[in-house]
């Protein structure tokens, strides 16, 4: 089936999770992608399928030589919060002239504000109307994927197992929370879920949540000498003691403090952290040093502080790292399609990188798609399918490798 009708059929569902719930899915759209997908999935006869009902996973596998690497890719099911995900009406700006595009009447979407636009001229872009996100994220993904699988069962070639799943509610954290490795426990596998063609990460922050909930002592404010403790002010003064380490000064490997919330009055106080770094040393150091500054703060006002980390990712590099002789054959494969691989950590997490902790090093690759979670969100249709030859190639270059040479290396 041809990329664009998969893509255009999957975008007509809105699939938004729902970050207030927790069902799974959170959202009754995902089990309707899923079903279209399942269907599609029998009708390409791959060689075992299952769908989690439970959960909203779907399975696939093409099987293949054990003598090779196994590989799998993963796309999730549903689209973000951020922008409204139904009624989605694509525009299709066919031949396109590297002017600015006009979404609608009070929107524009500026080739100032997206140099990237000049990269596709002569070429077919996607956009949204203005009013929703597109989906690209992931459903570009999922199209991809399916375009690899369809190749793969057409074209009766040499190669390892191929893998494939299907997630729900990555966009809220929920991505991998049910994931059941044995369906999916490929030798390596990939996100398809990144930005630009050729894009490639497998670095990613580590990240905490801190939570801070203060109880102060409310007074009389003509009679508090001694005896008030103002909560907020000492919210203050914990945000005060941190470094200017923030989002809003920080890029590339640079590691951060986000205050994402905080409310309260003088008897109570609450603050929310999130707490990045690409370094593991780094992010250890960190939290100490929010940890130092309330322990500091408590000693003074008599444990009124209570101070709460959670761990929750890591960086994948700690274990991909452990497999640059995998990672060099996905060099090559972008390479051999004559796309410029482009290396670009991501200042986030993936599902990636919580498959990476499970033991499968799993990088992510870019889609194609432009301003994710954004009604400028688009997509150009030749980088779809250029992402699919580059799927191709990346199954092609792992069954050239003997799985035992490979061991040896490591
Ligand atoms: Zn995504």
């Amino acid at each position: 089936m041809d990329i664009l009708k998969r893509f255009l059929n999957y975008i007509s569902i809105d699939t938004t999770s729902d970050s207030k719930k927790s069902d799974s899915p959170t959202s009754l759209g995902q089990r309707k992608l899923a079903k279209v997908i399942m269907q599609e999935l029998k009708e390409l006869n791959v060689d075992n399928l299952y769908f989690d009902n439970d959960h909203c996973y779907i399975y696939a596998k093409i099987n293949g030589s054990s003598s090779y690497p196994s590989v799998g890719f993963v796309s999730h099911l549903d689209t973000s919060e951020d922008e409204r995900g139904s009624d989605i009406s694509p525009k299709m700006i066919v031949d396109y002239d590297g002017q600015d595009i006009c979404l609608n009447d009070n929107c524009l979407l500026t080739v100032s504000s997206n140099p990237d636009l000049k990269n596709h001229i002569g070429k077919t872009i996607i956009t949204t109307d203005g009013t929703t996100l597109l989906g690209a994220d992931d459903k570009a993904g999922i199209a991809e994927i399916m375009g690899m699988l369809e190749h793969f069962t057409h074209n009766d070639c040499e190669h390892g197992d191929i893998l494939v799943c299907f997630t729900p509610d990555e966009e809220i954290g929920m991505g991998t929370d049910n994931l059941n490795l044995s369906y999916f426990n490929p030798d390596i596998a990939f996100t398809v879920d990144g930005s630009v063609l050729g894009e490639l990460s497998y670095e990613n922050f580590n990240a905490a949540t801190a939570n801070i909930s203060i109880k102060g002592i409310n007074t009389h404010p003509g009679t508090a000498k001694d005896k008030m403790v103002n909560a907020v002010r000492l919210a203050i003064a914990i945000n005060s003691s941190l470094p200017l380490e923030i989002p809003e000064n920080t890029e590339n490997y640079e590691g951060f403090y986000h205050l994402e919330e905080i409310s309260g009055d003088v008897s109570y106080a609450k603050m929310k952290y999130l707490i990045r770094d690409f370094s593991f040393n780094d992010f250890e150091k960190r939290k100490k040093k929010l940890t130092a500054i309330v322990n500091e703060l408590n000693k003074k006002y008599n444990n009124c502080i209570e101070l709460n980390i959670q761990d929750k990712y890591f960086n994948m590099h700690s274990i991909i790292k452990n497999y640059s002789d995998y990672l060099d054959l996905v060099f090559s494969a972008i390479d051999e399609v004559n796309v410029e691989p482009i290396v670009i950590p991501v200042r986030g997490g993936t599902d990636g990188a919580n498959i990476s902790q499970m033991g499968i090093p799993c990088p992510n690759i870019g889609t194609g798609g432009h301003n994710f979670h954004s009604i400028y969100e688009y997509i150009c249709l030749e980088d779809m399918q250029k992402v699919v030859e580059i799927l191709i190639s990346i199954v092609n270059n792992f069954s050239k490798f003997n799985k035992e040479n490979v061991n040896i290396m490591r």
